[in-house]
């Protein structure tokens, strides 16, 4: 008997957890970090998914922290069995988690010195290095044995680099069913890496639902946004804080940076990339050019080109803590881009305690902001913010674009999950995760009127496979 017990991302977006129990193995289909500032979250990330020593293997569906930022508090625990993943998820794991233990450090002891309530960090660096010697790259389409019973071939899931659905055999009495976990769906047309390719012959999806609800903007449209609202903001000389993931939206960010440069649609003006972790990805992506969407013009011409696509004159990457202060100190125009993506760690808080209450500055908001974060605040345009403990007023300019997202809109959802139906004749049941209950209830009601059993389990809901 094969099934299914939903731990995380469930009814919500963050601390992605799925356990597969197969013929009394158990899996984890990700393990990722509880996120927001919700009272329960340190509790949250503190309850391990299932107990160590039962835990027989797990698959990670792509490097962001709310998929794999959990995996070095399992480490911690005891876990010491194998973590699968595609090669780019794993070079891109090393940097990210090796970050995520020094922020949490670093944050839990800036916080205790300054007297302020604080959570005792999951992790420290050692758990990081220790998961990575457990961690076990795959090629894209190859199938690979999980465990006695179970073979899963990564496909491309078009997120962000790296990123796979994940496509389980699971062989139990004599009978195989497949289990399609979508992990995060990327879009069509994205500049840097390939299109999601939907699996077949699936018996029962579980598929993420964190735009369910809405459609995006262009990605076109995304990159005319950008010039505008770089040129507004240079003329009025104020700067341009951008709060981005290091993976992915960053690299997205400096790629449309650069086009519009290159094009004259912005002025001459520094553009930091104020994040070292942000600097180590993009050089993983520099090791990855045979994952890039070759058929993307931009892409195409300087991945043959003498410039590369991330650096160009403007670029600087900062490294040292002295170099991003410096940046404060710097008038005139400029952009910063540095992570965290929700503005909830990371050398962004700096900037926005420097410069949110300066009308001139424009926060730009180019990523999906979950609930209770720093980001959401700023996306509801709050008056106050607190940074680091600290009442900030937001008087600087907010602009948000949406084009930028990394992850499938509704009608690109509906897409994916059509194609996998018309490829799987025994295919009923969706299970719908990542995603907050408005847009996972109108993305089930959607695919109910279609034919679908969809369903939005709550953390400890179980089913059958
Ligand atoms: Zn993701």
């Amino acid at each position: 008997m094969t099934d299914i017990l939903f731990h995380g991302a469930a009814r919500e977006v963050t601390g992605s957890c799925h356990i597969l129990h197969v013929n009394g193995r158990t899996i984890l289909l990700d393990c990722g970090l509880f996120q927001g500032h919700r009272a329960d979250v340190p509790k949250k990330n503190h309850t391990l998914p299932a107990a160590i020593p039962g835990i027989d293997a797990i698959v990670l569906s792509h490097a962001h922290m709310d998929h794999a930022g959990r995996l070095p508090f399992l480490v911690h625990e005891g876990y010491s069995k194998q973590i699968f993943a595609t090669t780019a998820t794993l070079d891109l794991c090393e940097p990210m988690l090796a970050d995520s233990a020094h922020i949490q450090e670093q944050d839990a002891e800036f916080l205790s010195r300054h007297h302020k309530e604080h959570a005792d960090p999951l992790y420290a660096a050692r758990d990081a290095v220790r998961t990575m010697e457990l961690m076990h790259g795959v090629t894209y389409d190859q199938p690979f044995d999980v465990v006695p019973g179970v073979k899963a071939t990564f496909v491309d899931a078009g997120h962000i680099l790296g990123s796979a659905s994940v496509i389980l055999d699971c062989i139990s009495g004599g009978t195989t069913k497949r289990l399609v976990f979508s992990g995060d769906i990327g879009r069509k047309g994205l500049p840097i890496i390939r299109d999601p390719v939907p699996p077949s012959g699936a018996n029962l999806v579980i598929m993420e639902s964190t735009y369910g609800n809405r459609d995006h903007a262009s990605v076109a449209g995304a990159k005319e946004e950008l010039g505008r609202v770089v040129r507004e903001t240079a003329a009025r000389g104020g700067r341009i804080m951008i709060p981005a993931f290091a993976v992915g939206r960053t690299q997205e960010i400096v790629l449309a940076l650069h086009e519009l440069a290159e094009a004259g649609s912005i002025p001459h003006l520094p553009i930091y990339i104020d994040s070292p972790l942000a600097t180590k990805v993009t050089a993983v992506f520099n090791e990855h050019p045979e994952l890039f969407d070759d058929s993307e013009a931009f892409i195409h011409a300087h991945m043959h080109g003498s410039e590369a696509p991330f650096s160009f004159p403007m670029v600087q990457y900062t490294q040292s803590v002295e170099e991003s202060k410096a940046i404060n100190q710097k008038h005139g125009p400029m952009v910063i881009i540095a992570a965290s993506g929700m503005a909830e760690s990371g050398r962004i808080l700096h900037h926005l305690l420097n410069g949110a209450a300066d009308p001139r500055n424009t926060i730009l908001v180019v990523g999906f902001m979950a609930e209770g974060t720093l980001g959401r605040k700023i996306v509801e345009k709050q008056p106050m913010i607190r940074v680091y403990g600290e009442d900030v007023p937001l008087r600087a300019n907010v602009e948000i674009i949406n084009g930028y997202s990394a992850h499938a809109d509704r009608t690109e959802l509906r897409w994916w999950v059509d194609e996998v139906r018309a490829q799987s004749p025994l295919l009923t049941d969706v299970w719908l995760v990542h995603g907050e209950p408005d847009a996972q209830d109108a993305c089930a009601a959607t695919l109910n009127a279609n034919g679908y059993r969809a369903h939005c389990p709550t953390a400890g809901t179980t089913t059958i496979l």
